[in-house]
């Protein structure tokens, strides 16, 4: 244990020094209280001893002192030594940021037992603050797994759900368009029915990764939407955009060569994939972009599936200028 001694009485630190070498505790001096701070700065004690008459500033300024210039987190005990301590003396004492009082001359048993005492309130408080800090680092990792989907590792619904509603309120903001693709694993049930469930999650995992790579705009968003289906967000993102981002996603999957031995589609894995753009209007809410993107899909699907259905941008649902690109 390091133990600062403020104290510019050369025989009551001579003293002191005595007393903590016998008790096995390190000491290192300072004659006034400029000098003190300095060296509470630079051999960061575990403990100062600080005397309250002082040749320069007074003991109760050493104290504000330290305690202003501690670092959030770090805390040093601190015990007034005075010759003579009356109630007043110990309030302000404490009120300038000590920790304890001691009247000199020093008993050596009553300054071994201060020592513990201070020793036990550090150890008690370190373990506090490695318990809060686990509890942080505990807390962002419960977070971020909050808004992973675990069988993927890309973003789950939860996140995809929060993703939408603020991407549809900034484009509302901007008028900007933004485009929502649903994209949704052909015939996925036979490959189950063949291949087995283990087979059909690696299979989810690598449509997954195929599917991030595509969408790489920093505020693009891949998300598993539920079961085989995934849904891209793509903000500031027109009909011609969204289209292209589809075609490469399908060409992704595609790209895997996963081999599918019931598929309506063709030989390997491959997804429908449904696609819509607006312009948020007023009162209109974001799951609207899910019903368009939706009705997509579904033409898609009806249409062979392995293709990309797009709704028009603009024009209400009733009127869709719809077209397929197969
Ligand atoms: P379509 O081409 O019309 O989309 O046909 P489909 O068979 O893909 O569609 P359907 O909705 O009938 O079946 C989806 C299947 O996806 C049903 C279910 O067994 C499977 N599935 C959903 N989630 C998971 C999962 O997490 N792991 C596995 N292995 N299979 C899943
Ligand atoms: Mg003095
Ligand atoms: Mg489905
Ligand atoms: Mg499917």
């Amino acid at each position: 244990m390091k133990v600062l001694v403020i104290e510019d009485s050369r025989t009551s630190l001579l003293l002191i020094t005595q007393q903590l070498a016998a008790m096995g505790a390190q000491a290192v001096a300072a004659a006034d209280g400029l000098g003190g701070l300095a060296a509470w700065a630079s051999e960061r004690p575990d403990l100062v001893l600080l005397d309250v008459v002082l040749p320069d500033i007074d003991g109760l300024e050493v104290a504000r002192r330290i305690r202003a210039r501690e670092a959030t987190g770090q805390w040093t005990p601190i015990i007034f030594l005075s010759a003579c301590a009356t109630d007043s003396d110990l309030e302000r004492g404490i009120a300038a940021g000590g920790d304890d009082y001691l009247v000199k001359p020093i008993s050596e048993v009553v300054l071994a037992a201060k020592l513990r005492a201070m020793q036990r309130i550090a150890a008690m408080r370190n373990s506090l603050l490695e318990t809060t800090r686990a509890l942080d680092e505990a807390n962002r990792e419960l977070l971020r797994l909050s808004a992973v989907d675990g069988l993927t590792g890309i973003a789950n619904r939860r996140q995809f759900d929060a993703t939408l509603e603020s991407e549809w309120r900034r484009s509302a903001r901007g008028q900007s368009p933004l485009s929502l693709l649903l994209v949704d694993v052909d015939c996925f049930k036979g490959y189950n029915d063949r291949c087995g469930h283990l087979a059909g999650d690696e299979c989810l995992r690598r449509v997954a990764r195929a599917l991030v790579e595509p969408a790489r705009r920093p505020a693009d968003l891949v998300a598993r939407y539920g079961g085989e289906e995934f849904a891209v967000i793509l903000p500031e993102t027109p009909v011609e955009g969204a289209l292209q981002v589809a075609e490469a996603l399908r060409a992704a999957v595609l790209g895997q060569a996963i081999p599918h031995p019931t598929s309506l589609a063709g030989p390997l894995v491959s997804v429908s994939i449904g696609a819509a753009t607006r312009v948020p209007v007023a009162g209109q809410p974001a799951t609207s972009l899910v019903t368009y993107a939706d009705k997509a899909l579904y033409r898609a699907k009806r249409g062979g599936r392995n293709r990309v259905e797009v709704a028009a941008s603009v024009a209400p649902l009733s009127l869709d200028l719809s077209r397929g690109v197969a």
